[in-house]
Parts: structure tokens; C-alpha cells; sequence
């Protein structure tokens, strides 16, 4: 991701801010420029930009940005819509009335806005269910019924269930470690289950994709009820790591496509914050991993990618350990899993917005098939043209979804050449406080935090 700044007093300000901690100006972003904007009030409700390519525009607040806490997206000030294009997506919102799921609702919305964010600067197209009925992308955030019945985080013909338990860093971290998992985020969780989105929209019915993609990933029409039977009677093969980006992604092509997916957009959006930040690497030793390429990562062939992937892996996780932290990147990333992130890289490069500059992704001696390109391209819609109903709030009662997608079995942890094991085994220290010293380059402070809930009442939201 990009760095910004706000626009009243040049600060660095994060992608989740609402306010310059410096001159405590409105922050918000406005998906129309891909920018975090500043902004004065303008009245009424209104709010002018002070972002240069904003010539001055009035903007509303998203309502789950002015009434809920939850989001920092802004509207144009003439528009119809009462959610952000971000908001839009969400159809399920959890019961306010419980204690933290505002606040786990508000995680969800962040680490949904960061997948946001990846998937418009790689030029994929995101459509809500709202714009488009049958293929359109909707959220539903659920939790875990007090009958017991569980609510399986998934995704079903573009409909994406996260359990909100997710969002509990203990809960999360405990299935983590129960599952010799060395890597679980919500990010990851939101990532995962686009990928199986964009499997349908760009892959399965892709005469030109589906083949090359067998051939990497395995048959996809194997049963999917009998793989997962096996993955749990018998767990990951052993030598997982030599095919594999994740034990999971064993369990079916279908999954293996996900995980690779989800990787992918790791890599792409890592590097992407590196590369705004200038991060560059000048070992004494030129021997040594060496990154000085800034190529930025939208315009990146995947080769490029790779080459400047490696050496900042090895200064993350040297950085993780120094600050007594599991590595922050606990993969390794054999030849065959390189060359599937080759391959998202190829469906995305041709999927992504054609009116910018990229390598070819045309793979040599092939033709993309009339009309895919045009079918896949396009930005995302600024909304319908009439107001868009607030999202539903789950209640405890709500009945879950069918299962899309169990969790990973407990497999053996493998010998991993990182510290995850090790460190997946030691508590969890609670969040230190954030000591940031004043500096002109320092980002400003921890994202805002959402106000705390209001126990036993429902949210209202504003009638639209
Ligand atoms: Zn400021
Ligand atoms: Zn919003
Ligand atoms: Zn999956």
C-alpha cells in the first residue's frame, strides 16, 4: 500500500486514520482518487477535500464512518448512496447489542477495506451483489449461534462468510496454534475467500485458464467432500512444503488455488508498502540480499517480483526477531508454488485494468479469448443510482450458512526454517502501548479506534 499524507499539514497518516494527529484534520479515502484525503468542514454535513486532485470536491461521510466508527471511506457530497462502495459489500452486519462485536465488526471492516485496496490497484473488478444480482461480491459477518450451531467462515457463488470470532485475536490465535499454523489473519481470511471469488469469475469458465491451471494445481472437479474427509482423517502429506504454499491448501486444487491466491496478494501488497517507503537494502557485502529495484508493483513483471520478494523477506523476519516477534513471514516458497503464483499473476495481469501499463500477460504463443478481457476489465461501480439499504444485523438466532469451508485440521507441525513453531508456542504478550516519538516521518499513532459499543442497544442506522 501507499504511503499518505494529509493534505493540511503534510503528516503521514495511515489508511485506517479518521484524524491527522498532528493538526487533527478529518482524514478519509476516497476510492475515486486512491487517496487518503484531508478535509475542512464545509457544512451541513459537507466536507471539502484538500487533496490537490480533489479540485476542492465536497464529500460525505460514509454512515458507518459518521455514525458507527467502523469505516473511514468517504462519498461524493451529490451521491445517492448512504454506505461507501466498501460498506456496500457488507450484507451482514453482527449484533451490535453483544459485548465486542462492534469492535470485532470494525477489525473486519479494516482488514475488508485493506483487500479493497489490493484488489483496485491490481485492476480487478468489484462488483457488489447489490449492482449485480447473479456474479456480484457480498460479506456477511456471522457468529456462532447459542444452540451451538457454528458458523463456518467460507464462500459460496460470491457470497463470503467470516465468522466474527476471527476477529478475537486470542480465539484466532488459539485456532492458530491448535492448528500448527504459522500464519492466521483476518487480512489472510479476506484474501483466501476472494480468491475463491475470483476463481469463478476468471478461471472456471476460462477455456484458456482451466487447462494451464489443472496441469499446476490438479483436477478442481475431484470430490470435494471426499478431499476434505481425507485431509482430516489423514492430514497434509508430509512433504507439503515442497508443492504446497500452506498444509490447507493439500486439502483440494480448489483451496491450493485460494491459498496461492491470498499469497499473491500478500507478496504484491507488502512489497507495495516497501517501495512507498522508499525500504531499500545495501549490505556491505553485495553478496548479501540486495533490494533497490522500485519498480512499483502494479507495473512489476513477476519475475521483478520475485527478485525483490527474497531479499525482503530475510530483513522482515531479521527485523521480527529483533523485536522478540515470530517472523512476520513464515514461508518458504518452493519451485512449484512459485510457478502457481506465476500463474495468479498471468489471470490477474490480464484481468486487471487494461488502461494502464503492464508487462504482456499473455503467456508467449497464446491469445487471450475475445471478449474475456472485456468481460473481466472495468473498475468498480461508484454505486447504484438509488440509496442502498443499511446491511442486516445477524442475530444470535441467525442460522449459519452452509458450511463452505471447514477449518484446517490439526496437522504435525513441520520443521519450518522459521521461529513460528517455536514462538507459536509461547503466550501471547498483550499489545505493548504506542510510544511513537515525534518526528516529522513517524506515521500517525495506531488507527483510530471505534467508540465502544453501546451494550444492549441496537445500532439505528440513519434512514436512507
Ligand atoms: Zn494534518
Ligand atoms: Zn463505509
Ligand atoms: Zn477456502
Amino acid at each position: 500500500m501507499k504511503t499518505f499524507h494529509c493534505n493540511h499539514c503534510s503528516h503521514l497518516v495511515f489508511y485506517e486514520n479518521v484524524r491527522c494527529e498532528r493538526c487533527e484534520s478529518l482524514l478519509g479515502y476516497v476510492p475515486e482518487l486512491a487517496e487518503i484525503s484531508a478535509f475542512e468542514d464545509a457544512g451541513e454535513g459537507h466536507w471539502r477535500s484538500l487533496h490537490p486532485a480533489a479540485d476542492g470536491a465536497l464529500f460525505r461521510q460514509c454512515h458507518n464512518y459518521a455514525v458507527e466508527n467502523v469505516c473511514n471511506w468517504m462519498i461524493p457530497a451529490d451521491s445517492p448512496d448512504a454506505l461507501c462502495r466498501a460498506c456496500q459489500l457488507t450484507r451482514t452486519i453482527p449484533n451490535l447489542s453483544a459485548p465486542d462485536n462492534r469492535l470485532y465488526w470494525y477489525r473486519l471492516e479494516m482488514a475488508k477495506r485493506r483487500l479493497l485496496y489490493t484488489l483496485a490497484e491490481l485492476g480487478l473488478d468489484v462488483k457488489s451483489r447489490q449492482t449485480d444480482p447473479e456474479y456480484g461480491l457480498a460479506f456477511e459477518f456471522l457468529e456462532d449461534g447459542g444452540d451451538g450451531a457454528h458458523v463456518m467462515t467460507g464462500h459460496d457463488n460470491g457470497l463470503i462468510t467470516l465468522n466474527i470470532a476471527e476477529a478475537d485475536d486470542a480465539h484466532r490465535e488459539e485456532v492458530r496454534t491448535a492448528m500448527g499454523e504459522p500464519y492466521r489473519t483476518l487480512l489472510g481470511h479476506f484474501r483466501h475467500e476472494t480468491g475463491h471469488y475470483y476463481f469463478s469469475q476468471l478461471v472456471e469458465n476460462n477455456p484458456r485458464w482451466l487447462e494451464p491451471y489443472r496441469k499446476l494445481f490438479g483436477d478442481e472437479s475431484v470430490d470435494y467432500g471426499e478431499a476434505l474427509n481425507a485431509y482430516y482423517r489423514d492430514g497434509a502429506p508430509a512433504d507439503w512444503q515442497s508443492s504446497f504454499i500452506s498444509a490447507y491448501a493439500t486439502m483440494h486444487p480448489w483451496e491450493d488455488w485460494a491459498e496461492t491466491w491470498a499469497h499473491y496478494m500478500l507478496i504484491v501488497d507488502v512489497l507495495d508498502t516497501s517501495t512507498s517507503y522508499g525500504v531499500a537494502l545495501l549490505p556491505d557485502d553485495p553478496s548479501e540480499p540486495t533490494l533497490t529495484d522500485r519498480t512499483p508493483v502494479e507495473d512489476a513483471s513477476f519475475e521483478n517480483l520475485m527478485k525483490r520478494w527474497f531479499p525482503l523477506t530475510y530483513a522482515l523476519n531479521s527485523l521480527n526477531r529483533s523485536l522478540g516477534m515470530a517472523d512476520g513471514y513464515p514461508f518458504t516458497l518452493a519451485a512449484p508454488v512459485v510457478d502457481k503464483l506465476r500463474f495468479v499473476h498471468r489471470v490477474i495481469a490480464e484481468a486487471g485494468d487494461k488502461s494502464r501499463p503492464r508487462e504482456a500477460a499473455t503467456p508467449a504463443g497464446e491469445t487471450a479469448p475475445p471478449g474475456h478481457a472485456a468481460q473481466a476489465a472495468g473498475v468498480a461501480q461508484a454505486g447504484s443510482p438509488a440509496p442502498l439499504p443499511p446491511p442486516a444485523q445477524a442475530t444470535a438466532n441467525d442460522a449459519p450458512v452452509t458450511p463452505a469451508e471447514p477449518p484446517a485440521p490439526p496437522v504435525a507441525a513441520q520443521a519450518a526454517p522459521s521461529s513460528a513453531d517455536v514462538a507459536a508456542a509461547q503466550p501471547q504478550p498483550p499489545a505493548p502501548p504506542v510510544v511513537a516519538p515525534a518526528s516529522a516521518t513517524e506515521p500517525a499513532g495506531a488507527p483510530a479506534k471505534p467508540t465502544p459499543p453501546a451494550t444492549g442497544t441496537a445500532p439505528v442506522p440513519q434512514s436512507q
